[in-house]
């Protein structure tokens, strides 16, 4: 049961992450993204449904496009089975082990449990799917063009202001996130103008900030300090592995992003009980 349910979890991720790599690939091109069907990259030839099955469609036809045998790049299955992955960690995340922990399947603990209202997890999920698909289009596009598009993070923000009113306890929290957020923003800020001084070029961009503040609001004080932890280390990691001097930052601050998302709380209950 919970492995065919994880299968169709998955296959919906690539499915979306099929849709963020196109409306990345719009984004990077500025091409209006709501208008013109999908076509091949090399000979324009328009893409029918059998064309557009995530991961399936490339492995049927041998990489290559089944109108002018032109190669097809290998980044439609990598975002697709990738996104995928991410879409069941938030899924395992956020509904299958809370109803595991009360020991049930999410079915009955979605429709049997009337004490608590368990809606709210399917809140939390939808707005954290919705974060992480904007995390990734925003990942591709800052990784191809050096920018992170403020649609995306105008997205993500909305997600956060419609949900907060299911998922936040009272005024209070929500100001809390508030601020973290303002902090985060302010802090990315005030090391860029420290680090362009220090380089003598411009270090973190604008996307930077804006995202950092962001995930600010998500996360919150904790949540904060835990993902600035985890961004700075991918970000070394990457620098020292791919010995580049100009590395977009957007990627690393997602990755770490998710990683506070999925284990986030475990960490920091594990940090606090140290005292
Ligand atoms: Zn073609």
């Amino acid at each position: 049961m919970n492995a065919v349910l994880f299968i169709l979890i998955f296959i919906l991720g690539t499915v979306f992450g099929s849709f963020y790599n196109c409306l990345a690939m719009r984004l990077e091109r500025e091409e209006d993204f709501i208008k013109g069907r999908s076509h091949c990259m090399s000979c324009g030839h328009e893409l029918s449904a059998l064309d557009l099955i995530p991961v399936l469609s490339y492995v049927f036809s041998g990489g290559k496009c089944r109108y002018c045998k032109e190669k097809v790049s290998v980044r439609y299955p990598l975002t697709e089975v990738l996104f995928g992955l991410l879409t069941l960690g938030v899924f395992i995340k956020d509904l299958y082990l809370p109803a595991h922990a009360a020991g049930t399947d999410i079915l009955s603990y979605l429709f049997v449990y009337p004490d608590f209202n368990p809606w709210i997890l399917v809140i939390r999920f939808l707005r954290d799917f919705i974060l992480v698909g904007m995390l990734f289009t925003l990942s591709v596009v800052d990784i191809e063009t050096y920018i992170i598009p403020d649609g995306l993070i105008i997205t993500a923000l909305i997600a956060w202001i419609v949900s907060a009113f299911f998922l936040c306890d009272g005024i209070k929290d929500a100001g809390l996130h508030l601020l973290a957020g303002l902090v985060g923003g302010a802090f990315m800020l005030i090391l860029s103008g420290i680090m362009d001084r220090v380089l003598k070029k411009e270090s973190l961009g604008g996307g930077d900030v804006k995202l950092i503040a962001l995930l600010g609001l998500y996360l919150g004080f904790f949540g904060l300090y835990e993902l600035l932890l985890f961004s700075s280390l991918i970000g070394i990691a990457v620098a020292v592995i791919t010995k580049s001097r100009k590395i977009p930052f957007g990627p690393s601050i997602a990755a770490g992003a998710y990683l506070v998302l999925l284990v986030g709380d475990v960490i920091r209950d594990a940090y606090l009980s140290l005292f």
